[in-house]
């Protein structure tokens, strides 16, 4: 695996050396449940209580405010549903965007078969940015007065890169009286991020998108803000999440979250001369490596790209071979060939979603190795386009 071209990171990244470090001396010295009362214990709810100061500090949150997860899917269930079944009058009133990931979407599908939320679409425009000159009116035409209502919005998309006018949004949504939940999992570790003064109500991240370990997340959630548990049980974490936590974990990515606060200065100025390559690159190539142009604000390292008109999955498969990895659509869908849905929803043609493929870059990433991507992306330019398999 050493000598691969990593260039998945939205999918996933690599876990910081650090962090292994730290989850495997938990696993063999620190496994004390942190809700017993002896040393061990004791010693366990110093390591879980500093991990989440270290996330908090990240976020620009108090320690208190967070709850830890099982990942970036539960944490926006938590949100999503908690915030639902807190409400005396049934059903909600929730606005989305087209291009939410699975996490939310199927978590608003849920709650819509059971007739407890009527879900509305926000305008967005193609790259799934709200926008913000309608959205005032929009909301004032289309919500309804008194409804408890929620806007729920993918801050930085997993797949165009986009980020959100979150401050903005809040705004609005305040000035309506309604709530603004952020599904930030992609934003945490490529641009930073202050959630109280974001204007959010709630948010959710994923360790795993920042160097830490899988299978741990967060859930913030702004005082006032009313959610109920959806994990009954124990008393733990503040008796919002029954059950024992993940310590390995948690403490995994209070190590990620301290790398973020003191290198991500560094990684954007990696990923601004990685970018740079790829667009000379791109003004060189005779209309075989094209980038697609996202407008900023948008992600540093998340870039969509075809080479001429070969087919996304002919390309990735191509791409394996050679030892590089990229992807097309969410990582949920991996193991299945499939044009990204959330492209096509998006109003992106069937042609663009079948043909465009996403890399993004990981932290502390050498630029360099943009220059071997692009050696073999030239080979493959050079070979006729061969059919894929689409569905
Ligand atoms: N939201 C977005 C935008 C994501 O990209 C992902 C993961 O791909 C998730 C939510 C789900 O996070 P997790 O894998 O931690 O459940």
């Amino acid at each position: 695996m050493s000598n691969r071209l990593y260039l998945d990171a939205n999918a996933t990244t690599p876990p910081f050396p650090e962090v292994r470090e730290a989850v495997l001396q938990v696993l063999g010295e620190e496994w004390g449940n942190p809700s017993s009362l002896h040393t061990e214990g004791r010693k366990a709810r110093a390591r879980l209580e500093a991990a989440r100061e270290e996330v908090a500090a990240l976020l620009g949150v108090a320690a208190s405010q967070l709850i830890f997860t099982s990942g970036g899917t539960e944490a926006i269930n938590t949100f999503l549903k908690g915030w639902v079944l807190s409400q005396t009058s049934l059903p909600v009133r929730i606005f989305r965007t087209r291009g939410e990931h699975p996490a939310v979407e199927n978590t608003l599908e849920f709650l819509a078969s059971r007739g407890w939320a009527e879900i509305s679409f926000l305008p967005t425009d193609r790259y799934g940015r709200v926008m913000v000159e309608e959205l005032r009116e929009f909301l004032i035409r289309t919500s309804i007065p008194y409804q408890p209502t929620l806007l729920s919005v993918i801050a930085a998309h997993n797949e165009t890169g986009t980020l959100q006018p979150v401050r903005e949004i809040a705004e609005i949504a305040h000035s309506l009286g309604m709530v603004l939940f952020l599904d930030a999992v992609q934003w945490v570790g490529k641009v930073p991020l202050h959630l109280s003064h974001s204007g959010a109500d709630g948010a959710a991240i994923s360790a795993h998108k920042f160097g830490g370990p899988k299978g741990v997340g967060a859930l913030w959630v702004r005082p006032g803000v009313i959610t109920q548990g959806l994990l009954h049980g124990g008393p733990q974490e503040r008796r919002r999440r029954g059950g024992t936590e993940n310590l390995p974990g948690i403490v995994g990515m209070g190590v990620a979250a301290r790398i973020v606060a003191r290198e991500l200065p560094q990684w954007s100025e990696e990923w601004k001369a990685a970018a740079s390559l790829l667009e000379q690159e791109e003004a060189q190539s005779e209309g075989g490596f094209t980038l697609l142009r996202v407008p900023p604000p948008r992600l540093p390292q998340t870039f969509l790209f075809r080479i001429g008109d070969w087919p996304a999955d002919v390309i990735l498969a191509r791409l394996d071979l050679e030892g590089v990895a990229v992807s097309f659509g969410s990582a949920c869908s991996s193991g299945v060939a499939r044009t990204s849905q959330v492209l096509l929803r998006l109003g992106f043609s069937t042609a663009d979603a079948q043909r465009l493929l996403r890399i993004s870059f990981p932290p502390r990433f050498n630029p360099k190795v943009i220059r071997e991507f692009l050696q073999i992306v030239h080979r493959l330019e050079q070979e006729p386009v061969h059919e894929g398999a689409l569905c």
